[in-house]
This record gives C-alpha cells, structure tokens and sequence, in this order.
C-alpha cells in the first residue's frame, strides 16, 4: 500500500486522527488547547501519560479516545477502573504506549512525551506508517539518521514541533528544491544569560526553573538555563534538514520572537516571527499544510522596540559545544551525551549537582562508555543504559 502524504489526510468530514503522547505535559495540554479550538479538525484516538493519572482520565472524558495508556503500572487500575463504563479502553507500561501507536484510525502520532521513551514508540509508529508530530527532540538526538532514513522507507512524515524546527520548515516552504547554506538556531539564553562561571557556582533549581520567555517542562527548562536545550537542538536540526553541523548557527535572542532562520546559496536569509507562544508550531504541525485561523495573541513591532541578537558563549554554558563535539564524533556519541543529560538534570532537580557540575556528568559519561561508530537500535538502547550508569557514577561521588 503506497503511503498518502501527510499534506493529502486532510479529511474535513471526519478530521485527523491523532496519538498524543504526554498528554498530560507542557506541549501535550496546550496540543489539546488547539484541538479544543479546532472543533472538527481533529479526533482524539489515543492519550498517553507518564504517572499524572486524574489528569489522563480528565482529558479522557473530556475527548473520549478510543484507547489512553499509562506509563507507571502502578496507576493502570485506577485508570481503568475510572473509564471502562465510557468505552474508552485503558492500558499500562511502556509497552502499551509503544503499541498503542500502530492503530487504525491514527493519521498523526504527536510524540510529546520526554527523554529517551519516546524513542520506541516513534520509531513502532513510523513503521506502522503514522505521520509524525515531533516535539520529542531526544528521540532524534539519539537515533536520528535511523529514525530519517525509517521515515523515509515508509513515506512517512516528520513534521517538526520544536518552535526553531518549525520556524525553519516554515521558511523551507516552497523552497525545498534550494539547497541551504546556513541554518541559524535562535535562542533565547535561558534565565542565566550573560552570567559567568563564578556566579553560576550557586545557583539553585528554582533559578534555572525560572525561564524568561517559555513555560515548559523542567527538564526542557533545565536545558535551556544550561544552553544544552540548544544542543540538542542543533543535532535535532542536523537530521531534520540534513544540515552539517558547520552549517547550523546558535545566535542568542533573548526576546524569541525571531524563531529561527534559514540562509539560502544567494545569500538571502528567510526568518519566521511570532510570540513566543508553542500551541502555534504545534497547530502548523498538525494542520499542515493549513494554516488554521486561531485567535492566538499577535506579535506587533511597536510593542519589541529592540529585537537584539548576540553569540552565545560556549566557554561558560559548555553544554553547547559538549553537543556540537558530540555531533563531529558521531556514532554513539549523542546517545551517550542525551542519557548522561537526562541523569544530569534528574540530579541537579534533587539539589545532588551544581548547575555547572551537571557538564562534568556528561563530559564523564562521554569519555566512560566506549564508542561505537555505527550502532543499530538495539545497541542505542544498551548504550544508553551505559551511559546512565557512568553518569550515575560521576553523581554518586559529588
Ligand atoms: P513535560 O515534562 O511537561 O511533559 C512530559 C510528558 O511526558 C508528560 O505527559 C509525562 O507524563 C510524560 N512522560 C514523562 N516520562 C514518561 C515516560 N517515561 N514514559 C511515558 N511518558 C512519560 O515535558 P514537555 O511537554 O515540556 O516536553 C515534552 C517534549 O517536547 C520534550 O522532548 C521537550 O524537549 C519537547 N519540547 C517541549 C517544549 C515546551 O515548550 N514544553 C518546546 C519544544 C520541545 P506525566 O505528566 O503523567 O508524568
């Protein structure tokens, strides 16, 4: 059976099907804002959570999908025991999520859900042939040349979520016969922009929690107060575009109204504008190639007198540079440095790291775990598990 482009599952007498996986997080409840909002567009099929159970069967009952998942076993009864008189059928683990994603009736899988998890079940759903909202940037920051080249055998498409991918595949419309010459990643700075590294020896959660311009996750948040969120971006980007890292540019823009830019072979920049709101990458995504009407606030020039562009420094927030050195190893190198960042994160929420500490977990768990220059799937998962246990070494003994 030949795959129908995503542009062509437009059906507005039934609307798309949708997965959403984490729907009970940041990127997840604001994509159901916009089906909210949309009403027609969309049907709900499938909803996965990780542990937030009276959320999950909360949005449940409000768009009665045909199936929710739950990633902690603990809660599965809970879950089914509030939705089985509705009809809706409820499930646990991970490997319920995983599979869950294959069914009948999904046009689009939003892969919303955090860390290294969302690998499995988007790489079941390319398989399955399911288009692909990508929010889920860990997942191609591990995987990322097998999880293009599947999307490719199946036809499928990975319609970019993060606001700077987004931004970039906005300015490629129309152009994706041009080759680009440069891509340039905005970023905002996160909370501790223009600090250095004497004054960030202290600093707290609740500091790095305090992000200037986005409300997102912790772990999202973490990243971005740590410049390695636009690391993982770069890499992120690396895949989608088939860019080489030499040619993907950081520019700090602490304002994040310039969501990012693409540079063309005649030296023309194309850049996308708007506030710095998420349900408008999320909405481009899942209505592509529509552009919805929505009645989302509206970005006006005489409101950002100075819209302000610097470089980042690497020298402080060594994250960045650790995930463009990752990138030039290739190989297993971006597993290792996303596991080591996940455990380093989950450390500095527990107060077990400093903010600047967290840096030396990856760099430990980069120069511990051997390098492998092709793995397959398989190998990425027994990767990543070593390079959790090298950087739960590295954290054990701060
Ligand atoms: P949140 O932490 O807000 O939400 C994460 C979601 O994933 C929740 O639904 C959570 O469930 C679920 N989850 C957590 N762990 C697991 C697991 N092991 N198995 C299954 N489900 C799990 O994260 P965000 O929404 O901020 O981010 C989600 C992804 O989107 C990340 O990859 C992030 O980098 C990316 N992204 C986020 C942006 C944002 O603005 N937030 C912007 C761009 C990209 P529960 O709540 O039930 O525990």
């Amino acid at each position: 059976m030949e795959q129908v482009p995503y542009s062509e599952t437009f059906d507005p007498g039934e609307g798309r099907g949708l997965a959403i996986l984490g729907s009970t997080g940041s990127i997840g409840t604001q994509a159901l804002d916009v089906v909210r909002a949309q009403p027609g567009r969309f049907r709900v099929e499938v909803l996965t959570a990780g542990r937030n159970a009276d959320l999950l069967i909360e949005q449940a009952l409000e768009f009665k999908p045909n199936a929710v998942a739950i990633a902690d076993e603990a809660q599965g009864q809970k879950v089914r025991d509030a939705l089985w008189e509705h009809d809706i059928k409820a499930y646990a683990g991970q490997d319920a999520i995983a599979q869950l994603v294959e069914m009948d009736g999904i046009d689009i899988v939003l892969t919303a859900l955090v860390g290294f998890a969302g690998l499995r079940p988007t790489m079941n759903a390319i398989a399955a042939g399911k288009h692909i909202a990508l929010a889920n940037k860990e997942t191609l920051v591990v995987a990322g040349e097998i999880v293009m080249a599947a999307a490719r055998d199946q036809g499928v498409d990975i319609l970019p979520v993060d606001s700077e991918h987004s931004a970039i595949f906005q300015c490629l419309a129309g152009e994706f016969h041009n080759p680009i010459e440069k891509l340039i990643l905005t970023a905002s700075g996160g909370p501790f922009r223009g600090r250095d590294r004497s004054s960030l020896e202290g600093v707290t959660k609740e500091q790095a929690l305090k992000h200037p311009n986005w409300d997102m996750g912790a772990k999202i948040t973490i990243d971005s107060a740590s410049l390695m969120n636009k690391g993982l971006e770069v890499i992120e980007a690396r895949w989608l575009f088939d860019v080489k890292a030499a040619d993907i540019e950081v520019v700090v823009h602490p304002q994040s109204i310039v969501h990012s830019c693409v540079q063309f072979e005649d030296g023309s920049i194309k850049a996308q504008l708007g506030l710095p709101d998420m349900k408008l990458p999320i909405q481009y995504a899942l209505g592509y190639p529509k552009r919805l009407q929505n009645d989302f606030p509206r970005f006006s020039f005489a409101d950002y007198a100075n819209l302000t562009f610097e470089a980042p420094d690497t020298a402080t927030f060594r994250n960045l540079q650790l995930a463009y050195d990752a990138l030039d190893a290739r190989g297993s190198a971006p597993c290792v440095l996303n596991a080591a960042n996940e455990v380093a994160v989950a450390a500095f929420l527990r107060d077990e790291v400093g903010f600047l500490e967290m840096s030396e977990v990856l760099e430990h768990a980069l120069n511990t775990v051997s390098h492998v220059a092709k793995p397959d799937l398989e190998q990425l998962f027994d990767l990543d598990r070593a390079a959790r246990e090298a950087a739960q070494d590295r954290v054990t003994r701060s």
